[in-house]
């Protein structure tokens, strides 16, 4: 158990963010979410919002700074796909993706970052894919979309390092969610057979992973591209 934080988890309704809210709230953090439907898990404070409205997620801050106190934790978890072959990629389909996945993580960290320097600590995990390095066919709006985030994380690492805030990237390889099930069976079947781990991984296995990139254990590590990919991603 740590001292009680404020924890902001992005997307908290179903999927990974679900079971990263979930490990924090069983840990005694004060836990809160930007939504946009469905339920919470128990003890989670949600505010509906989107990430690809600044105003949205601004007052969305505003709301839980003045009921739980400044966020020392953000988890920007909230992402989409739309995947589409390259030669018929519509701008529409390659920019919506980069606005959800790419800037409405950065509208987050960027709010997210005023009460971590005041505070002069925070954690910041960013919840990337082995996809981003890794690549993907149908997926170069999303594998750019979750590169990008590894830039991001350095960058505000270089920046906010000095103020005790650590920026870290989690790369989960093939998570049972929602956004897997989707898949084609041909493709999930591919991924199997690719995974030295010889499995896919539950999303309490990605929770765990960012639990403790948000603990004191560690305070010296920032910058880091973390996998939890079953080997999935090595080397990439
Ligand atoms: P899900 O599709 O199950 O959940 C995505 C979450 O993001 C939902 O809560 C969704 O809300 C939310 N969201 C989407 N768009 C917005 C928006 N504009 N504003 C606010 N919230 C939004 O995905 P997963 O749990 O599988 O994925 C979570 C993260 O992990 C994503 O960033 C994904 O890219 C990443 N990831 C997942 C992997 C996997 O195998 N599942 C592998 C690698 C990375 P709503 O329910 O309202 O749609």
């Amino acid at each position: 158990m740590t001292e009680p934080r404020t924890v902001l988890v992005t997307g908290a309704n179903r999927g990974i963010g679900r079971a990263i809210a979930e490990r924090f709230v069983a840990n005694g953090d004060r836990v809160a979410t930007i939504y946009r439907s469905g339920d919470l898990p128990d003890g989670v404070l949600g505010v509906v919002g989107d990430v690809t409205d600044t105003a949205s997620v601004d007052a969305a801050f505003d709301k839980v700074e003045a009921e739980l106190g400044p966020v020392e934790v953000l988890v920007a978890n909230a992402g989409v796909t739309k995947d589409q072959l390259l030669m018929r990629m519509s701008d529409e389909e390659f920019e919506s993706v980069l606005d959800v996945n790419l800037t409405g993580t950065f509208r987050c960290v960027r709010r997210a970052s005023k009460g971590m320097i005041r505070m002069r600590r925070g954690r910041i995990v960013l919840i990337s894919s082995v996809v981003g390095l890794y690549g993907g066919p149908g997926q170069v709006n999303y594998a750019s979309s979750k590169a990008a985030l590894v830039g991001m994380a350095r960058s505000i690492t270089r920046e906010l390092g000095g103020r005790g805030i650590t920026a870290n990237v989690v790369a989960p390889g093939f998570i049972e969610t929602a956004m897997t099930a989707e898949l084609p069976e041909e493709r999930q079947k591919q991924y199997l057979a690719t995974i030295p781990a010889g499995r896919f991984a539950s999303p309490d296995e990605v929770a765990g992973v960012v639990q403790f990139l948000a603990s004191p254990d560690a305070a010296y590590v920032s910058g880091a591209v973390v996998p939890v990919d079953g080997g999935l991603g090595m080397g990439h």
